[in-house]
């Protein structure tokens, strides 16, 4: 069993709502979702930060990014997404597995940074 929460969930470890898979990138639901359709998309192989990602995996990651934009907006009716990573502990990242959020917004629940 490994101690990283993502690669447990990479090897069906942990149970998660997948969203969407591939040989190189898992896409799934957040566990603490702020909004629904949250949806966190990291790649398969365990890599910190997305310093330590090489470019071909992050190209893996953004083009599953790029297609997951609209079918989460899509699967929630979401006006709007926001797309982001919480690159290191001082921006926030908790979970030492890069990963990106997917995160519909709909008109008026506050806009965007
Ligand atoms: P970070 O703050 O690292 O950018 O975001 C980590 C995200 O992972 C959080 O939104 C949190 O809710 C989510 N998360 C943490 N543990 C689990 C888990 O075991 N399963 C799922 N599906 N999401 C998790
Ligand atoms: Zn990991």
């Amino acid at each position: 069993m490994t101690d990283c929460v993502f690669c447990a969930i990479v090897d069906d470890e942990i149970p998660s709502h997948t969203v969407y898979e591939d040989d190189a990138v898992l896409a799934f639901l957040d566990a603490n979702p702020l909004a629904p359709g949250h949806t966190l998309v990291v790649p398969k192989a365990h890599h910190e930060r997305l310093n330590d990602l090489p470019a071909d995996r992050a190209s893996r990651v953004f083009a599953a990014v790029h297609a997951l934009v609209p079918a989460v907006e899509e699967a929630v009716d979401a006006d709007a997404t926001t797309v982001g990573f919480n690159n290191g502990t001082a921006a926030g990242q908790e979970v030492p597995h890069v990963h990106a959020h997917v995160v519909p917004r709909f008109d008026g629940d506050g806009g965007g940074p």
